[in-house]
């Protein structure tokens, strides 16, 4: 299907040359007028992919009180900015806040900040979110300098990548151009590439590497103000230590769909390389890479689904069976998903996790 955003991209190829994949993919994403966040809700069981806490409360449940217990190890601060990056519907705050409603004082110190781009996302988060006076911003870099608590669930993941394949001259970057009127995937001539040169260690000629550099901008400055001002900060996406191979998805209606046939109309993803988040966010500690369901297992989740239960009957109680099993369960999310804590250089790691 041609897009608008498909008819843009070949002219302007044709123009000027093939593009990065990062230039793709935040088109994609974030055009103003035609991007796949600006101009739709995509979230939930009628769109096109569901996350943790649209699954079930427990997830944001779980978190805010790890949040919470953080914010009093660290001798309470008051005011701390309780932020989260990309919020989708708002459902992870309102859980958060619902929560941690008990915990003396938490919310009379928390000022809520969001960074979000899509306007039409940030409607429905004030929605969600009315009577807690969130701050809206389109960057991390205009973030108030305090104490932080930080979320980000599937957020890193949406930031655009580059993809670069070993061969024996160096790196060739795959591009995105133009093949029988279509666009298609290409490779740039071999170069060097010093921000790569950890990977020759570990990587032989053909492997692909991927690269992110907004989200290593993003993890170097929310590193930078823990180390200062103390506090938290929970990362939690698909992806592992070390990013190896192409991971770049699109899924549109709950299925993968081609990348390049629809530009606009479908989620474009990368896993997480988290390595080079913990990198850049020295000189901020970070605990060891857990997985979602140890990590949600750890914070009690079995109890609190217990607790739950027993209000619930028929098929309330069966979709919250399931939802319990979803979010911790190897097979599904509970392995490929992944938590890294960022905290600050005196303090102890979050609940849940470990250095
Ligand atoms: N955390 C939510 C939503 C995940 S979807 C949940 O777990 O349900 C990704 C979110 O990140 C959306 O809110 C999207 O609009 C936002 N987003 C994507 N790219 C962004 C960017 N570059 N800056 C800020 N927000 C972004």
């Amino acid at each position: 299907m041609t897009t608008p955003l498909t008819t843009r991209f070949l002219r302007q190829i044709a123009a000027s040359g093939p593009i990065t994949l990062a230039e793709y993919m935040a088109t994609c994403l974030g055009h103003p007028e035609h991007g796949y966040y600006s101009t739709r809700d995509p979230l939930g069981r009628a769109g096109d992919f569901i996350t943790a806490p649209e699954i079930s409360q427990m997830f944001g449940e779980l978190i805010g009180l790890c949040l919470a217990q953080c914010w009093l190890d660290q001798g309470a601060p008051d005011p701390v900015a309780l932020i989260e990056l990309g919020p989708g519907r708002g459902t992870l705050m309102a859980d958060i806040l619902r929560a941690t409603r008990g915990v003396a004082g938490f919310h009379a110190a928390a000022r809520v900040h969001l960074v979000e781009t899509s306007p039409t996302l940030r409607a429905v988060q004030a929605q969600t979110l009315a009577g807690h006076d969130p701050v809206w911003h389109d960057t991390v870099d205009s973030l108030p300098a305090m104490p932080l608590l930080v979320v980000a669930n599937e957020f890193f993941d949406a930031l655009p990548i580059r993809q670069f394949e070993r061969d024996p001259g160096g790196w060739r970057e795959r591009l995105v151009g133009i093949q029988d009127g279509a666009l298609a995937l290409g490779l740039a001539d071999a170069a060097p590439l010093a921000a790569l040169d950890h990977r020759l260690e570990d990587t032989d000629p053909g492997d692909l590497v991927e690269t992110c550099a907004p989200a290593t901008a993003i993890a170097a400055m929310l590193g930078a103000r823990i180390a200062q001002h103390g506090g938290t900060a929970l990362l939690i996406d698909y992806g592992d230590w070390r990013s190896l191979g192409d991971t770049f998805q699109a899924m549109a209606d709950h299925a993968p769909t081609d990348p390049f046939a629809a530009p606009g109309t479908a989620d474009l993803t990368a896993h997480v390389d988290f390595e080079a988040l913990a990198r850049a966010a020295s000189p901020a500690q970070h605990t060891r890479l857990t997985s979602q369901g140890v990590f949600l297992e750890r914070l009690g989740i079995t109890d609190r689904a217990r607790a739950l239960a027993k209000a619930l009957r028929g098929d309330a109680l069966e979709t919250h069976i399931s939802a319990h099993r979803r979010l911790t369960h190897p097979d599904e999310m509970g392995s490929l998903f992944k938590v890294l804590g960022l905290y600050g250089p005196n303090q102890s790691p979050p609940p849940g996790l470990s250095a």
